[in-house]
């Protein structure tokens, strides 16, 4: 299995998800349809399915494009969203937990309520595609969740295996890193973090994949347990405060 990464619009990032064997292909969150069926021509792979982390239309937009160019996909996302009915032309629902098999791999399904209710990520041989729950360096903001939601979805992807690749629905990190460094100013794993997305940036490269390792040591919103990195009595209340400190940074 390869990741394919495929900037879009403004700082949005679809990807293709490519079994080597087959090339055939899923893709994750296509905010457009044209980059991404470039992308897939490109790698001259088939595309098959399309995996959705959220209904937010920076996510969807490219499904109706893609479904004209290509027959018969197979469209995944919550079952929240399908009751909903706001991810289009969704063909398949997914409840917490669910693992279901592209191309032979194994593709794991984790809820993760809070930015929205239907919001979910999905989690294959490694690679964990957290669409606007998880940033690198960051989390999305708290629009239909509650800060205790959006806490315990944080808290489900830091388990993951620390070697795991993050890949992100936006390219956030330098902002989110700034953000990291005031909250953490001691903390030189941020800082390096940063000079590093900084110096990538610089150069017009990619800050993804990050890793669930890196995001435990240098991402604030992994470390809402850590007792000085926010006032609070317990771990919602840090947390809370993280959040609506990036929220007005
Ligand atoms: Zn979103």
């Amino acid at each position: 299995m390869r990741i394919v990464p495929v900037p879009c619009m403004q700082d949005n990032y679809a990807y293709l998800v490519i079994d080597e064997a087959t090339k055939n292909a899923a893709a994750v969150d296509p905010s457009e349809h044209a980059p991404v069926l470039a992308a897939a021509a490109e790698e001259g792979v088939q595309l098959r399915e399309l995996w959705l982390t959220h209904h937010h239309f920076d996510h969807v937009g490219g499904i109706e494009g893609i479904a004209e160019a290509v027959p018969d996909l197979v469209i995944r996302g919550s079952a929240h969203d399908h009751r909903e009915k706001r991810i289009p032309k969704q063909t398949t629902a997914h409840e917490d937990g669910d693992v279901f098999t592209f191309e032979g791999h194994e593709v794991r399904v984790i809820d993760n309520p809070g930015h929205t209710l239907g919001a979910i990520s999905f989690f294959a041989e490694g690679n964990l595609c957290s669409g606007d729950t998880l940033f690198i360096g960051g989390c999305g903001r708290v629009f239909e969740g509650t800060m205790q939601m959006m806490k315990d979805s944080l808290g489900k992807l830091r388990d993951l295996p620390r070697d795991a690749s993050v890949w992100c629905g936006h390219e956030y990190t330098v902002k989110n890193l700034e953000y990291a460094a005031g909250v953490e100013p001691e903390n030189s794993e941020v800082a390096a973090a940063l000079a590093a997305a900084k110096s990538k940036r610089a150069k017009g490269e990619m800050t993804v994949p990050g890793t669930i390792g890196a995001e435990r040591s240098t991402n604030p919103f992994f470390r809402y347990d850590v007792p000085t990195i926010a006032a609070g009595p317990d771990d919602v209340a840090r947390f809370t405060a993280l959040r609506e400190g990036k929220d007005r940074f």
